[in-house]
């Protein structure tokens, strides 16, 4: 996979060109969203491990392959951040969703350590509400026992609502799971995009 970083945008001017198809990564704050980025791209520190979170206000894209950009989105619902930080990350993320003039698509990422909260409700909604295609992404599934996994998913998305033909993939960064599942899914979405 060739991967090359293009830019931090601070809003929807900054995005680059040219125009291509957008996978943006979502997910909490501490979810695992940048382990996940980087075992997805097969690259060990392409997202920063963020040291400091919900620091990051940015969208940082990442050209894969000349055929399409990986968009990291800031992490939210971190507690300690300043309601004004707040107001701005829902800001750009639903201005990002709302925009119809590039294709996009949403890995929507849970936290598999933890049931979904009304943060992630209320993205889930937003994500839904775009028409945009996305796909659910439990992280983290590792700290999850075997036994309890399939409850685990179940509660997650009958928590979320998610309709029964949203995409729902298990993985894990650290054990090396799901990746395939993730890249197939994209393949899947690029190869609908051009019949179009
Ligand atoms: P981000 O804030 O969403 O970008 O999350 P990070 O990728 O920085 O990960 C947050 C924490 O979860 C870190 O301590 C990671 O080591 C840990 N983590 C990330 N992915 C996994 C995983 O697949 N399994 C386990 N057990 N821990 C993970």
């Amino acid at each position: 996979m060739d991967v090359t970083f293009v830019t931090s945008a601070p809003d929807l001017a900054g995005r680059p060109q040219p125009v291509l198809p957008e996978f943006a990564f979502i997910g909490r704050s501490n979810c695992g969203k940048s382990s996940l980025i980087n075992y997805f791209l097969g690259r060990r520190a392409m997202a920063r491990i963020s040291r400091h979170p919900g620091k990051t206000r940015t969208m940082n894209y990442f050209l894969v392959s000349d055929s399409y950009y990986l968009v990291d989105l800031p992490g939210y619902g971190y507690a300690k951040v300043s309601k004004q930080q707040r107001a701005a990350w829902r800001g750009l993320f639903q201005a990002y969703l709302r925009v119809k003039d590039r294709p996009q698509a949403v890995f929507y990422l849970l936290d598999g350590r933890h049931r979904p909260t009304a943060d992630d409700i209320e993205v889930g909604r937003w994500i839904r509400d775009s028409g945009h295609p996305y796909a659910a992404v439990v992280t983290k599934i590792d700290k999850v026992g075997t036994n309890s996994r399939t409850k685990h998913y179940q509660d997650i998305i009958s928590t979320l609502e998610l309709p029964a033909a949203i995409p729902f993939f298990p993985t894990s960064a650290v054990k090396s799971i799901g990746r395939d599942q993730l890249r197939a899914w994209v393949a899947a979405v690029l190869a609908a995009a051009e019949q179009d």
